[in-house]
């Protein structure tokens, strides 16, 4: 292993990072589970690309079978791309008219944050504390996690998490006001508003899903100060909160711009958004938009694919069940582990905070870090979030059972006691 992570270095260079005191290598995965070179299993529950499991078989040979028979792009006609069109749009509100592909989350908020300043004619922007919206230079200048080195732009304005466990209950009234206080510290800079991108479930800020329907404040305002609300879906969408295929739904808004990634193919690199026609017109009259990748046959079908499991399966009911059987099992922990200072999350996403004292709730990020490793080191994988990395991600693919649950807590519990 120590050959491959210095070949690693030499060949990818400093930019890359492992996740793991000690690094995996993992040679095979099936629906839950991920197998290393010695044939070890890992629980995998951190992993929402494969949201419908590892290597799903329903996926995996609707993609065989569109790649063994045409693998084209968007400049020619094609039904699958329209019946993904068509199937997304009708999980949304009717105002949402459009889809838009990308290859990545990143390339569907930088594609969102054109589009709304086209329409807008701003370029400000606000986001949150600890937001991640991705890599291209625009997304990058409003992705705060992405490290100390990466500047933010002089139009981004960021506003606190909203956190009901450290500020309390009506968490929607002070987002509101942090909102309308960075669009007014934006206009004195005479910089015009374009938009207010938020993860609905501010999963990279720790996972702060309450209380349902605090956005709505926050949306109004940046609607009356001329720019647009775009939801990122990239973490929270095709059905991870059990009640909602999508995390906006949760707080009844409807948004501008809606940003779709990660599960979207269950591995298959497809992404992008949902917008209204107003909101796009001027940016499709003036733009050529042609992306090689994105939309091509074999990722549709592999989007396609997707959808039809979630139906069919019943995925978002379980994530629902299952989801809320593991936010019990592990707030039960609490009882018996000081450190656990507060379980939250949206079906099957959760967000467990490690406190260093449960009266100040001060952050401990050192013992998280060393139960992420323990549980790693028990053949369970999660990771962490927060400003102070002190919130433990747990966040399964959504075919997770009460099963899968009752061994994860168990691990968990040896780790808690032991880190
Ligand atoms: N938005 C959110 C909320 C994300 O979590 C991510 C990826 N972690 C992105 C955007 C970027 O997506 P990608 O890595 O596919 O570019």
């Amino acid at each position: 292993e120590a050959q491959l992570i210095a070949k690693r270095d030499r060949l990818l260079g400093p930019a890359y990072r492992l996740m793991y005191q000690k690094p995996l290598h993992f040679v095979r995965g099936e629906g839950v589970w991920l197998y290393d070179t010695a044939g070890r299993a890992y629980l995998d529950v951190y992993n929402n690309v494969v949201s419908l499991g590892h290597c799903h078989p329903a996926v995996v040979a609707a993609m065989t079978k569109q790649i063994a028979m045409l693998c084209t792009n968007t400049r020619y006609l094609h039904e699958t791309i329209l019946e993904l069109a068509e199937r997304l749009l009708a999980t949304v509100s009717d105002e949402l008219s459009h889809m838009m592909l990308t290859c990545s989350g990143s390339e569907a908020n930088d594609l969102a944050y054109r589009i709304a300043k086209t329409w807008t004619g701003g370029t400000g922007i606000i986001i949150t504390e600890t937001a991640y919206h991705g890599i291209t230079d625009a997304v990058s200048q409003f992705s705060p996690t992405l490290g100390t080195s990466v500047n933010l732009g002089v139009h981004v304005r960021t506003v606190p998490a909203p956190s009901v466990y450290h500020a309390g209950p009506n968490i929607g009234e002070l987002f509101t006001r942090n909102v309308e206080a960075a669009i007014g510290d934006l206009k004195r800079h005479g910089i015009q508003p374009a938009a207010l991108i938020v993860d609905s479930l501010f999963t990279s800020d720790g996972i702060l899903p309450d209380e349902p329907g605090f956005l709505q404040g926050a949306v109004a305002a940046i609607r009356a100060a001329g720019g647009i609300f775009i939801a990122d879906e990239v973490q929270p969408g095709f059905g991870r909160t059990g009640s909602h295929m999508w995390g906006f739904q949760r707080h009844d808004v409807v948004p501008d711009i809606v940003t779709l990634g990660k599960p979207m193919g269950n591995g298959q690199p497809i992404a992008g958004l949902l917008t209204r026609h107003d909101v796009v017109q001027e940016f499709g009259r003036n733009t050529r938009y042609f992306n090689t990748f994105a939309g091509n046959t074999v990722s549709c079908a592999a989007a396609v694919a997707v959808l039809d499991v979630i139906e069919r399966d019943g995925v978002m009911e379980n994530a629902r069940k299952v989801g809320g059987y593991l936010r019990e099992q592990v707030g039960a922990l609490a009882v018996r582990h000081e450190c656990l200072g507060d379980v939250r999350g949206a079906g099957l996403f959760v967000g467990a905070e490690i406190v260093a004292d449960r009266e100040t709730r001060a952050p401990d990020r050192a013992r998280t870090a060393r139960v992420v490793n323990a549980m790693r080191e028990n053949g369970v994988l999660i990771s962490a979030c927060g400003a102070n990395h002190n919130i433990l991600k747990i966040r399964p693919p959504l075919i997770f059972t009460e099963t899968n649950v009752d061994l994860f807590v168990d691990v968990l519990d040896k780790a808690l006691t032991s880190a």
